[in-house]
C-alpha cells in the first residue's frame, strides 16, 4: 500500500445556483502521508471548506463533485458506494468542524459520548475508557476533566466544546482527520497546547491530518506540507520551509507580509490591496490578475500550476522569490 493515506487528484466541486455556476473548487491536487500535517491555507471563500466536505463526501445540492479523484488509502471516495463511505468516515476518517455543535450530541453528557468514541475502536473496558476521556480532556488544558465529564454540552462555554470536540475526534485514532479551524475562536495559549497534542497524535499513530486555518502561523507552527488556496485554486504548495521562507507567488508572499512575525521591527502589517473575484464571474484571466504587481500579458490566459522547484508547485507564469522585506523597510 501506498505510504500516501490521502491522495486528492483534479479535485472539482461545483455549485449549481440559480446565478450561475460556482466553481468552489478547481483542480485541486494535494496528498498527505501517514503521520503527515498538510495546512490548508487561503482566506475566507477561498474553497478551504469545500475541499474538507468533499472529501468526506458531505457536499449537499446545488453542490456536486463534478470532476477528479480522492483516493483514500488508494481506494476512490468518490465512485465509492454510500454505505462504505459513511462506514470510513465513521471508522477510519474524522472532521473536526468549525462548529463543535456538529460533533457533538446536545442531550448526551460529555462523558457518555467520550466513552462511545473509545469503545467504538477499541476493547477496553469502560472503566478504562472513562480514564481515558478524562486524560484527553487534560490534554486538551480542560481543568476539572472529572467535572466536566458531568457536563452536557450546553454546560460548557465555546472554546471548552471545541476542545472536547477535538478530544472526540482524537480518541477515534482515526487514519485521517480533516479539522476547519477548530481552534481560530480560542485564546492563544490553549490553541498552542492543542496543537501540540495534535501534531503528537498525527506522530504517534500514524495519523495523517488536513489542518484548515487562514492563519500562517498556524500552519508555520504545526504542519509539514502547505497549499495555498485563493479563489477555488491551490495557487502554491510544498514543504511549510519552502513556502514560508521562500515563497513564490505573489499571493503567498502578500500573506506571509502580513504575519505579525515578520514585522517585529515595527513595520506596517501588509494588506494585499484589491478584492478576491467573484466566483460566479470568474474571468478567464489569472484569479489573481487584478492584485497582482507581476502582471504581463501572459497572464490573461489562467495559468496551470508548474513545479519550478523539486516538490514546490505554484500556478504564476512569473515565480519570482520574495522581495518582501526590501519592500516592507524600504
Ligand atoms: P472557505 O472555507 O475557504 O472560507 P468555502 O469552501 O466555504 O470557503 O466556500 C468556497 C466558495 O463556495 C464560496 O464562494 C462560497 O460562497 C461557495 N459555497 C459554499 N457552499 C455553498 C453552497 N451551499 N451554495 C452555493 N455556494 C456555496
Ligand atoms: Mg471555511
Amino acid at each position: 500500500m501506498s505510504a500516501l493515506t490521502l491522495e486528492v487528484r483534479n479535485l472539482r466541486t461545483h455549485f449549481f445556483t440559480p446565478e450561475g455556476v460556482l466553481p468552489a473548487v478547481d483542480d485541486v491536487s494535494l496528498s498527505v502521508g501517514r503521520g503527515r500535517i498538510l495546512g490548508l491555507v487561503g482566506e475566507s471563500g477561498s474553497g478551504k471548506s469545500v475541499t474538507g466536505f468533499s472529501i468526506l463526501g458531505m457536499v449537499d445540492a446545488p453542490g456536486r463533485i463534478v470532476g477528479g479523484e480522492i483516493l483514500f488509502q488508494g481506494r476512490d471516495l468518490v465512485r465509492m458506494d454510500k454505505t462504505s463511505l459513511r462506514e470510513l468516515q465513521g471508522n477510519r476518517i474524522a472532521m473536526i468542524f468549525q462548529d463543535p455543535m456538529m460533533t457533538l450530541n446536545p442531550v448526551l453528557k460529555v462523558e457518555a459520548q467520550m466513552v462511545d468514541a473509545v469503545l467504538a475502536h477499541s476493547k477496553v473496558s469502560r472503566q478504562q475508557a472513562r480514564e481515558l476521556a478524562r486524560d484527553t480532556l487534560g490534554m486538551m488544558g480542560i481543568a476539572s476533566p472529572e467535572e466536566r465529564l458531568q457536563a452536557y454540552p450546553h454546560q460548557l462555554s465555546g472554546g471548552m466544546r471545541q476542545r472536547v470536540a477535538i478530544a472526540i475526534a482524537m480518541l477515534h485514532k482515526p487514519d485521517l482527520i480533516i479539522a476547519d479551524e477548530p481552534t481560530t475562536a480560542l485564546d492563544v495559549t490553549i490553541q498552542a497546547q492543542i496543537l501540540s497534542e495534535v501534531q503528537k497524535l498525527a506522530r504517534q499513530h500514524g495519523t495523517a491530518l488536513i489542518w484548515i486555518t487562514h492563519d500562517l502561523s498556524v500552519v508555520a507552527g504545526l504542519a509539514d506540507e502547505v497549499a495555498v488556496m485563493y479563489a477555488g485554486r491551490i495557487v502554491e504548495q510544498g514543504s511549510v520551509d519552502a513556502v514560508l521562507d521562500a515563497p513564490l507567488h505573489p499571493y503567498t508572499q502578500g500573506l506571509i507580509g502580513s504575519l505579525p512575525s515578520n514585522n517585529r521591527r515595527g513595520a506596517r502589517l501588509r494588506q494585499i490591496p484589491g478584492m478576491t473575484p467573484n466566483l460566479l464571474h470568474l474571468p478567464p484571466t489569472c484569479a489573481f490578475a487584478a492584485r497582482c504587481e507581476r502582471l504581463s500579458q501572459q497572464c490573461l490566459v489562467a495559468p496551470a500550476i508548474s513545479e519550478p522547484l523539486p516538490a514546490h508547485r505554484v500556478r504564476c507564469y512569473h515565480p519570482t522569490p520574495s522581495t518582501q522585506s526590501s519592500e516592507q523597510h524600504g
